[in-house]
Parts: C-alpha cells; structure tokens; sequence
C-alpha cells in the first residue's frame, strides 16, 4: 500500500516537489519555488492552489524581496498530516507519533515481555493501537506507520529477514501490520532509518555523505550516499558491528574474534566493567553497585559516569579507542563529510567523542579529514522512531532524484 493513495493530490510528482521545497525552505514564495523548480509560474500557481485548498500548505506572511511588491510566503501545516513511527528493539518496543515536520506530538514505550514471535507482535500492535487511540481523541489523521526493526530488513517487501536477538527470520512484519491497520507501511533497519531520519530532520541535513552509527546492546550503522541511503546488495550496508578492532579477542555471535561489538556494546562494556570489578581492579566503581559486582547495568555506569569515577571513565576510553578505530576503516573507505553517533549511549556521548576523535584524528588519511565532522545524533535518543517515521514522510516529500541504489 502507499501513502499516495491516502492523498490522491500526492499522485502527481508536481505537488510532492512543491511540497518539498516548502518543507525543506521552512517558508518560501511562489516565486522562488519557480527558480528552483524549473516549473512554470502559472504550474506553481495552480498546485500551490490545491495545496492550500486541502489545507497542506498556508500562507505565512510576507518575506522580502529587496525591491518591488513583498512577496507572500507559504509554510507547511504542520498538522495537517501525521504518521506512526515505530521501532522494535531487541528489550523494547518505542512509538511515536509525529506531524508533517517530524515534530513528536505522542511517545510511548513499553518492555518487551518475552522473545517470542507472538509476543513481540502483541507489544508492537500495543504501542501502535495507543498511538493511534491518541490521535483519534484529538482528531488527528494518520496516514501511515514507519517501523525501524534491528537485524537484517528486506525493506522492499517489508520482511524481518533476520532478527537475532529475537530469532525470527522472515518474518512479514510490514504486511501483517499492514493487514490489520489497513495504513500504508514501510519497514528499514533500526541504524538505516536512524540515518534517514538524520539526514531529513536532524544533524545530516543538507549533508551528501554520512555514516549514522547506533551503539547499544549492539552496533550498526546506516550510510547515507549522494543524500540518499545506501542499502546494500542484502540490505546490509554498514554492519560496522562486525569489524574486526581486536584481533584473537572475544568470540562474537558472528562466529569470529575481536568483532568491535564485543569490545564496544554495552552488554560488552557491562561484562567488561563487572570482570574488573570481580578482580578488584575497579574499587571505586564498587560503590555504584552496592558492593555487587552482578549490580551493574548501564544505569549505573551511566551514575557513575556523571560522577566522573575514574574506572567508568576508562571503560568508556576504552569503547571509544575501539569505536574510533572501527569508524577510521570505515571512514578511509567512505569519505563522508559527517560521522554522527547515537543509540542507547547518547546520554554519555560526551565522554566518549573525544577520545574517538583523537583516535580518528590519527587513523584517517589527511585529505579525508579537511571536511570530516563527527557529531552525536541531532534527534538524540528518537532518532530511530522519527526514522521510523520519515520512511513514510519522504513518500510525501521525495524529490524525483536517482541515484540507481532503490530497489524499486
Ligand atoms: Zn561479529
């Protein structure tokens, strides 16, 4: 199903690049529309006509032209549409619902309650069925529901082809959500729809070149390539997870040693701190744990991070050595102009970037770094719910631009 077919006026390319324009420009005249169109004045006329007919589009004062007549500006309604963004993650099930702008106007977030097929089916349709409750309470249309899913997402047929956290494997998630909704839904990787949604709403706009790295129980990253995202031929584009950091060290789940994933998740982090602990190589860290060892979860070392304990500040020295080193290969090999990181260690970011800076800084070849910026995540930690969510508004808003990578 797609979301044109809830909104007969987004049939035609036309008004999709009109609305654009506007979305991207924030407020712009007609006339400058034309410029960067190419179409004619009287096309823009027209569409802009219907557009604000349907009450897409509204006129928001006048801007300035320098000389002459002021022009009449036009912005987006704002909520005039919305869609569900949705993300199932490996413990939770997260939801949002957002307006034209990607602005969150409904949250929600609920555990997992076991790994089963059915069961993680329940939460999600949960989530959506509040979610959508909320938006008939206050009158507000839906018009179609994203979902952001970890593992390997076959995001042409909307299928978990592979999920190991929860074991599925070709699961028809899109078409059973679909089904029972009878909304439009597309469905990408959890790291893939987080870089969408950097590059339409957050810090990669106006970026061509970014890799979005997510760093959580485990690490993947999307690759956004010519402004567009890049899938991969199996739709797995950018498993940097799996990058060999430490030769010979932990087994992975992959089969293979050293994976940066367990070096620098945080279930890795977690183990990594509990071990030290256990041999007493940690003291000061013992007092966030109640004198336990097995005390340790990410909340605490989060505490004990903002306290600035010093055993907590090296583990994440530590992750940050590691991640740096795994970003330099991938960096070498992409030339992006921004690296943005995110995911569950967004809340102590900032005691992780320098030291993956400085590690980059050594690593990457010299011209490669003269443009080079890495930053966290702008939508912080609803990146990958607004991702979730952008699947749907690009069909909205996508500008007729190709680059061959779709799989159409
Ligand atoms: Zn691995």
């Amino acid at each position: 199903m797609d979301i044109r077919e809830k909104l007969p006026i987004l049939k035609e390319i036309s008004p999709r690049l009109v609305l654009g324009h506007i979305m991207r420009a924030g407020s712009i005249s007609r006339a400058d529309i034309a410029r960067q169109t190419g179409l004619h004045r009287s096309t823009i006329t027209r569409i802009v006509a219907s557009l604000l007919e349907e009450g897409f589009v509204e006129e928001s004062g006048e801007g300035d032209s320098g000389l002459g007549r002021r022009p009449v500006m036009l912005s987006l309604v704002a909520g005039a549409v919305h869609v569900v963004g949705i993300a199932i993650e490996s413990t939770f099930v997260a939801g949002v619902l957002v307006d034209f702008n990607a602005q969150i106007t409904e949250r929600m977030e609920v555990p997992l309650r076991d790994a089963s097929r059915d069961a993680v089916m329940a939460d999600v349709y949960g989530v959506i069925d509040s979610l959508l409750e909320r938006a008939q309470e206050r009158e507000i249309t839906v018009l179609g529901i994203g979902v952001a899913m970890h593992g390997i997402v076959n995001s042409h047929q909307g299928l978990s082809v592979f999920a190991p956290a929860i074991e599925w494997r070709n699961e028809p998630v899109a078409v059973n959500i679909e089904s029972r909704y009878d909304l439009p839904v597309r469905m990408e990787n959890n790291a893939n729809a987080m870089a969408l949604g950097e590059s339409w709403f957050g810090n990669g706009q106006a970026v061509e070149n970014i890799l979005v790295v997510k760093v959580g129980s485990s690490i993947g990253s999307g690759v956004i390539l010519g402004g567009r995202l890049f899938p991969g031929t199996d739709y797995s584009a950018g498993e940097i997870g799996h990058l060999t950091v430490l030769p010979g060290g932990p087994r992975c789940k992959c089969g293979n040693l050293g994976c940066l994933e367990t070096v620098a998740s945080i279930d890795a982090i977690l183990k990594r701190g509990r071990e030290l602990l256990k041999k007493g190589e940690a003291q000061s860290l013992m007092a966030f744990t109640g004198g336990d060892p097995n005390q340790l979860n990410f909340e605490k070392l989060c505490q004990a991070t903002f306290a600035r304990d010093p055993a907590a500040l090296r583990l994440w020295e530590e992750v940050a050595a590691h991640l740096g080193l795994a970003l330099s290969y991938t960096i070498n090999i992409l030339n992006p102009a921004k690296v943005l990181i995110g995911g569950d260690v967004f809340p102590v970011l900032d005691y992780i970037l320098p030291k993956v800076r400085e590690t980059v800084g050594i690593q990457v070849l010299q011209p490669l770094k003269s443009h080079l910026r890495l930053e966290p995540v702008g939508l912080g930690q609803d990146s990958v719910t607004i991702g979730a969510a952008t699947l749907l508004l690009q069909d909205i808003f996508e500008l007729p631009k190709s680059n061959g990578w779709d799989h159409v």
